[in-house]
């Protein structure tokens, strides 16, 4: 390896699930066949990152682990084979998928992340709290080189998981999209994704800040889901025509927003499942599903074309993110202002610091 990577590095550490997270050196790895070490300056802060270190998904996470799926950096060295897909110097981002098989069916039809042998940075596998991370070449997103790297850095998840959720929900332009969760770190991004793609959007999130934001998307209405007595029956009202809008995407981090969504959806509405609060349920009427033939479409990520598309928008112009640039030390503050609902858009963690 070239003699300006450091044998150590500044990294996040957790050390066990439910634990604290520690900012220490970490010893700098060399690229194995088909992997690439990647010199990483910025990482956004996902909530999938807060499950991981709480534990309160079903799945748990490798530990001890460095947390982080949305990085950008640039890449430092090669392993063998690896130049198929990046050179030195190429700026890439690091997403929730490490690597997959791309063999077996799953990977074939484009569905990768549901691989039965997929990797996860910061789950399975270390991820981008730090300054130097290894990946799977094959899964290294490229970064348009307009794009600059702290903007770039939530797009990897961020922005790609509601760009492919948007595809999911299949409308047509015109048609009305409830954005649940839409001032958040996945809502923001979904209500621009949802606005290029000619949608109207009924955004559903709390507070003052998040709806100015929202509101500079040019959204048609939002509804305050804290303040809001009878959310469903606002959300349904804000439609044009009061049945309800055609689809949902729900991003919120709380449970109660997939039991409203299958309310306010209009008959034939799309209920696409993204947000993954702990102890959810979808509930379905057998009777009222079939009489409202309303139905439930969830979305896991993107895969690789999905994180090139949702990038080259981006570098369009046609999507920005909202982000805060804080230190890689202030990780524990940014979670607990995560469970607070305190941050509108998203946090990017500034590696150098
Ligand atoms: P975030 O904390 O940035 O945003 C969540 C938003 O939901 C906040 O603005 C919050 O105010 C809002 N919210 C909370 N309860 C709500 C309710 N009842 N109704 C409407 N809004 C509500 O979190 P994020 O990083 O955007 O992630 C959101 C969720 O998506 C997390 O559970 C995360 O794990 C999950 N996620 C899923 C995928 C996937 O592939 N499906 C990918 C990334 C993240
Ligand atoms: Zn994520």
């Amino acid at each position: 390896m070239s003699s300006q990577i450091p044998q150590n590095h500044k990294a996040a550490v957790a050390e066990k699930e439910g634990g604290s997270v520690n900012i220490v050196d970490v010893p700098t790895a060399k690229p194995g066949k088909g992997e690439i070490l990647v010199q990483l300056k910025y990482s956004g802060v996902c909530h999938t990152d807060s499950h991981a270190l709480i534990g309160d998904w079903p799945a748990h996470a490798s530990f001890p682990l460095i947390g982080g799926h949305e990085g950008a950096g640039t890449v430092v060295a090669l392993g063998e084979g690896a130049d198929k897909y990046h050179q030195i110097g190429d700026p890439v981002g690091l997403k929730w998928l490490y690597s997959s098989c791309l063999n077996c069916d799953f990977c074939a039809a484009g569905t990768e992340p549901n691989c039965q042998k997929a990797e996860c940075h910061g789950f399975t596998k270390n991820g981008t709290f730090q300054q130097y991370a290894i990946t799977d070449a094959s899964h290294a997103t490229p970064i348009p080189k307009g794009l600059p790297l702290d903007a770039a850095a939530p797009l990897l998840c961020a922005g790609v998981t509601v760009y492919k959720a948007i595809k999911v929900a299949n409308l047509k332009p015109g048609q009305t999209l409830a954005i649940s969760g839409a001032g958040g770190g996945l809502g923001h991004l979904a209500c621009q994704y949802a606005r290029a793609a000619g949608l109207k959007v009924i955004a559903i999130d709390t507070g003052d800040e998040k709806k100015k934001l929202c509101d500079s998307y040019g959204v048609s209405a939002f509804v305050d889901f804290a303040a809001e007595k009878d959310l469903v029956a606002a959300v349904k009202a804000a439609s044009e025509d009061g049945l309800g809008p055609h689809a949902a995407v729900v991003a919120a981090s709380g449970a109660k927003a997939y039991e409203q969504a299958l309310e306010y959806l209009r008959p034939t509405g799309v209920l696409v499942p993204v947000g993954l609060p702990p102890n959810a349920t979808i509930k379905m009427d057998v009777f009222w599903s079939v009489f409202y033939s309303k139905q439930v479409r969830p979305s896991y990520v993107g895969n690789r074309e999905d994180a090139k598309e949702c990038l080259q928008i981006a570098d369009e112009g046609k999507v920005k993110v909202q982000y805060k640039v804080k230190g890689l030390s202030e990780l524990p503050q940014v979670y607990d202002d995560m469970h607070h609902g305190r941050i509108a858009g998203r946090i990017v963690l500034d590696l150098a610091r």
